[in-house]
C-alpha cells in the first residue's frame, strides 16, 4: 500500500519500507564484521551527520567487534538540491593516523560531499579508509564513487525518511519516501 505524506507543499509517496531497510543493515553489518573481525589496530566508525544518525545507529548495534564512533557534519544539500559545494560544520575529534576508518554515509549523490571528506583523512595516513552508504545515485556521480559496503542503489530522485530530511522535515519516518515528480 503506498503512503503518501506533504512537506512544504511537495508530495511524497512510499518507496522502501522499513522491513527492507533493516535488511539491508543486517546484510551491510554482516559484511563489515566479517572484514574488520581480526583487526589489530583501533577502529573508527565515522558517521556523517545529519542525514546518517539512524543509518548509523542501527548499524553500529549489530557489529561484533569493539570500535570508537565520531562524528562529522558536512552541509552540501538545501532543500532538495545539491549546492554544488560542501561546508564542514563539525570536525573529527582525533586524528585517523594509525586506525582503520570507516565512514558511514547515508546517501551518495554527486559524491561530492564523501569525496571532500576522504580527500581530507587521506593524508592523515589512516591504515584503512572505507565506505559504507546506505544509497547510492550511481546515475548522478557516474560511477566514479568507490563504495565498499553499499545498502541499494536507487534512480536520480530525492528522498526523504529514515534520518533524510527535507528542511529538517521527515527524519522520523520509518520508511523512505520519494518525491513524487
Ligand atoms: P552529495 O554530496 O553526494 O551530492 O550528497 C550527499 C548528501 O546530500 C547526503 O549526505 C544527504 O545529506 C544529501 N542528499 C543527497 N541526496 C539526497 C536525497 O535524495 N534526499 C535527502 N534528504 N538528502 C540527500
Amino acid at each position: 500500500m503506498i503512503t503518501k505524506r506533504t512537506y512544504f507543499g511537495k508530495e511524497f509517496e512510499t518507496f522502501i519500507d522499513e522491513i527492507e531497510i533493516r535488511e539491508m543493515v543486517k546484510v551491510l553489518a554482516e559484511q563489515i564484521n566479517n572484514d574488520y573481525a581480526d583487526k589489530k589496530e583501533e577502529i573508527v566508525i565515522v558517521s556523517i551527520l545529519d542525514g546518517s544518525f539512524i543509518f548509523v545507529a542501527d548499524l553500529v548495534r549489530r557489529l561484533r567487534f569493539d570500535h570508537k564512533l565520531d562524528f562529522v557534519k558536512i552541509k552540501s544539500y538545501e532543500g532538495t538540491k545539491s549546492r554544488g559545494k560542501v561546508e564542514h560544520l563539525l570536525e573529527l575529534s582525533a586524528s585517523t593516523e594509525g586506525k582503520h576508518i570507516l565512514v558511514v554515509e547515508d546517501i551518495i549523490d554527486t559524491g561530492l560531499t564523501i569525496d571532500a571528506f576522504i580527500g581530507k583523512i587521506k593524508g592523515q595516513k589512516p591504515v584503512s579508509l572505507k565506505v559504507c552508504a546506505l544509497f547510492s545515485k550511481p546515475e548522478v556521480h557516474n560511477d566514479i564513487i568507490p563504495i565498499d559496503y553499499l545498502g541499494r542503489e536507487i534512480p536520480p530522485c530525492f528522498i526523504i525518511g529514515y534520518g533524510l530530511d527535507i528542511n529538517g522535515e521527515g527524519r522520523h519516518l520509518k520508511d523512505i519516501y520519494q518525491l513524487v515528480t
